[in-house]
């Protein structure tokens, strides 16, 4: 049923279409026309203006061909990590890797592959399908950049799928939100050899509060990290500044919220413990918090429609597909909290963001299959 070759063809040529975030011109022009030959009405929304990149999202409406329903959303992002250089995509012994030291871009080209392979065989078999809607994001790879901006009156879709997941045989219905904060503490700078009393040392201040921060793995389902620290002038200088860059991540809102005011709390009760007297005047380091919600959680249930269709479809053509706790932000975070139900398949895309990343025909053939049972069953 799967035209392998015509698969594989269209994975080479999208990988050598360089895409990096907000430079997706040149894939985008491709995918529109490629989109439109299968009978796709094609939009771009304004995220670009927002965003400072080329091109905005891409949504192509499909019309129901043969039978009605709800829409279904198909999504899949066309930017990918910046490759610095040109990909070469070589076919060996039926894995694709990249020849030219970067990455290969499977993340997220495999699957858009995939989705375009099911769309042509759905089209020359006149399988009776409903109304469809393809999303394809620009810049995911640089924080959801393109969900976040998309235009979402555009769209009627209440679920479907995000095919953005490593591996093979599963499907992801959980995966946390992050909250990143940032952290800028300012002492009081002075010379350390002549007037170390005139000073507070906003380093002493971070390191105090990192010491006794409960960081790394909190529980089964929340992480937390400062991944950057920045200050001080030199080593005979009580330093006066010092910034950090940190993150929680939780697949349970309210321990994301607890663990983010733990983090704060520790730099407050550091602040507190390295005031000091200068003088008549009371020095407390000032600490400016500021914190963002980086993507929220997702939670799609066990038995909502949009994970029985998986099901479904995966045991009509004989496939496995568990469920995998995610681990990460993706775009289907930012739909889910849009109220389009949307769940995240495994791609067969692997080791991704590194020189090694790889995909192979036969897994794109295996998810090409599923996404057309999923299409008829729509
Ligand atoms: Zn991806």
């Amino acid at each position: 049923m799967i035209n392998r070759q015509r698969l594989s063809d269209e994975f080479a040529r999208l990988a050598a279409i360089t895409s990096p975030p907000l430079r997706e011109r040149a894939i985008a022009s491709y995918l529109a026309e490629r989109l439109t030959a299968l009978g796709a009405e094609i939009l771009f929304d304004r995220a670009d203006q927002a965003t400072g990149g080329e091109i905005g999202n891409l949504i192509a409406h499909f019309p129901a061909a043969g039978r009605d329903g709800d829409p279904l959303l198909m999504s899949v992002h066309m930017d990918t990590v910046d490759p610095i250089g040109e990909v070469v995509p070589v076919l060996n012994d039926g894995v694709f890797t990249s020849a030219s030291g970067t990455i290969l871009g499977a993340d997220d080209k495999a699957g858009i592959a995939e989705l375009i392979e099911a769309l042509e065989v759905v089209r020359e078999q006149g399988i009776p399908r409903g109304p469809l809607e393809v999303v394809v994001t620009i810049a995911e790879e640089i924080g959801l950049v393109g969900a976040k901006h998309l235009d979402y009156s555009l769209l009627r879709a209440r679920h479907g799928f995000a095919l953005d997941t490593t591996g093979m045989g599963h499907m992801v219905l959980r995966a946390p939100g992050a909250n990143r904060i940032r952290v800028e503490i300012l002492g009081r700078e002075s010379h350390a050899g002549v007037a170390p009393e005139q000073g507070v040392s906003a380093i002493q201040t971070a390191a105090l509060a990192l010491a006794e921060m409960k960081l790394g793995r909190i529980d089964f389902e929340t992480t937390a990290n400062f991944g950057k620290i920045e200050g001080g002038v030199a080593c005979n200088i009580v330093p006066g500044r010092v910034s950090l860059e940190g993150e929680a991540r939780s697949h349970d809102s309210a321990k994301l919220e607890l663990q983010t005011a733990h983090m704060v709390a520790c730099f407050e009760r550091a602040a507190d413990a390295t005031t000091r007297t200068i003088g008549s005047e009371r020095v407390r380091p000032q600490l400016q918090i500021d914190i963002q919600s980086d993507y929220p959680r997702m939670m799609v249930e066990e038995d909502a429609p949009v994970v029985r269709l998986a099901q479904a479809a995966a045991a009509a053509v004989g496939q496995d597909l568990t469920i995998k706790l995610g681990g990460g932000g993706s775009d289907a975070n930012i739909f889910n909290a849009q109220g389009i139900e949307t769940i995240i398949l495994a791609t067969g895309m692997r080791d991704v963001h590194s020189p090694k990343e790889s995909v192979t025909v036969d897994d794109m053939v295996t998810v090409a299959e599923l996404l057309v049972e999923i299409l008829r069953r729509a």
